[in-house]
């Protein structure tokens, strides 16, 4: 929607931001158009640490934004070397920024999209104003017994999975504060969804 220019018909992505406006400029022939630049909410975390159930939990209960689970755009090809449709991250800004233009900020669930290296350098990131990061985490004790509690369909419990997310589990506890922007956290360890989620639903009021 907002990518194709209205003046000369070009579809570009990567528009001159005004933020004074804030405007959108075509690269192409200089028409600018006023957009809505809003933030967009990250929650993110290993798998385990409850975002599933905690986005389970908010829906239908915040009407200050619009949550979606990053899950339900996800498909093989994003990974496969030398894809040419957009990666990701850079669908899901692109999702994003067009559900803002109605007026809410996105609140955006999932793994990938909750580093700010994946989603920073993207050519979309300039149409929003501030990304506000939380990671869900908790023990490695707890993390690795929900993985393995889980039905063997999901294939969460082979000692290769549950490594990979006990070390994303601890990269966001022990990096998530150096990085720029900084990444928060809530602990879920002892933590039922029922607690989880009013402190997330806080967290989100506090920043949309
Ligand atoms: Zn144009």
């Amino acid at each position: 929607m907002l990518n194709t220019c209205p003046s000369c018909g070009l579809y570009r992505a990567d528009k001159i931001i005004d933020a004074a406006g804030p405007d959108a400029i075509c690269p192409e022939c200089g028409h600018r158009h006023l957009f809505l630049r809003l933030p967009l909410l990250v929650v993110s975390g290993a798998s385990g640490t409850g975002k599933s159930a905690v986005c389970q939990c908010l829906l239908g209960k915040l009407t200050e934004v619009v949550a979606l689970d990053s899950d339900i755009l996800w498909r093989p090809e994003f990974e496969s070397p030398g894809a040419r449709a957009p990666s990701f991250c850079e669908t899901w800004l692109r999702v994003a920024k067009n559900v803002g233009q109605s007026g809410r900020p996105v609140l955006l669930f999932g793994s990938a999209v909750g580093v700010p290296d994946n989603v920073e350098r993207c050519v979309e990131r300039r149409y929003f104003a501030d990304i506000h990061y939380l990671a869900l985490v908790c023990s490695d004790d707890v993390l690795a017994g929900r993985l393995r509690a889980r039905p063997k369909w999901r294939n969460s419990h082979s000692p290769e999975y549950v490594s990979r997310h006990l070390a994303f589990n601890q990269w966001f506890k022990t990096r998530s504060r150096d990085l720029t922007p900084a990444i928060e956290f809530l602990d879920t360890t002892s933590c039922p969804i029922s607690s989880t989620a009013p402190k997330l639903a806080a967290w989100i009021r506090d920043r949309s």
